[in-house]
């Protein structure tokens, strides 16, 4: 199995060779060409088996075909448990869409507000943030998603588990009905599977 047979870009490819992956994982295999065509995604994946990458490079290349971002909008949305987490998605999307003219940013609680909100006012294509802070900015009005295409949650147990079902329930409400969405998941309780009928339309179940 090869890279180049999931419908990747030149620029895509190019980025995976730098970073001397030679063969896609088993999810990047079957989740990538799911999300290039636009479908709903439900994967069971734990860290360390490349999901980042599953759900980053074709996400990237569905953005690189539209329209930038405006001041204040957010054309994709990564939400995680935690700040490294995060951190680490946004290195992630540095370093893949490093040819792209995309925006992304990183927003988390504990650390200053301003400096995210001055990067939310640039337009931010893909936005990697933790629950609590991404409400605090919405309901300053630093960001709005009348332009939101795609939702991303990674490691949804995990957000379960830290009680963060209430602030997704939140954000979920306040963003377009009409959207993409990838769910990743170590595992696949009840508690996912009742969160995820309300997210997830149609979705290819990806189990590696
Ligand atoms: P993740 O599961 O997304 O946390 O990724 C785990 C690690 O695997 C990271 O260090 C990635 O850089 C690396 N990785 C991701 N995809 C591949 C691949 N296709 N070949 C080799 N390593 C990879």
């Amino acid at each position: 199995m090869s890279f180049d047979t999931l419908g990747l870009s030149a620029s895509l490819l190019d980025a995976v060779r730098q970073k001397g992956y030679t063969q896609p994982s088993p999810i990047q295999a079957k989740a990538i060409p799911a999300v290039l065509q636009g479908r709903d995604v439900m994967a069971a994946a734990q860290t360390g088996t490349g999901k980042t990458a599953g759900f980053t490079l074709p996400v990237l290349q569905l953005l690189s075909a539209g329209q930038r971002a405006k001041p204040g909008a957010v054309r994709a949305l990564v939400l995680t448990p935690t700040r490294e987490l995060a951190a680490q998605v946004e290195d992630n999307i540095q370093a893949y869409g490093r040819h792209l003219p995309l925006r992304s940013a990183v927003v988390f609680g504990g650390v200053g507000i301003h400096p995210q909100i001055a990067a939310l006012k640039k337009g931010v294509d893909i936005l990697v943030a933790t629950p609590g802070r991404l409400l605090d900015l919405f309901q300053q009005k630093a960001l709005h998603f009348r332009d939101l295409e795609i939702l991303i949650l990674d490691e949804a147990d995990r957000m379960l588990d830290m009680g963060f079902i209430h602030d997704i329930r939140r954000i979920i409400k306040v963003l377009p009905t009409q959207r993409q969405n990838l769910m990743f998941s170590a595992t696949f309780s009840d508690d996912i599977r009742k969160l995820a009928r309300t997210i997830v339309n149609d979705p290819v179940e990806v189990d590696v």
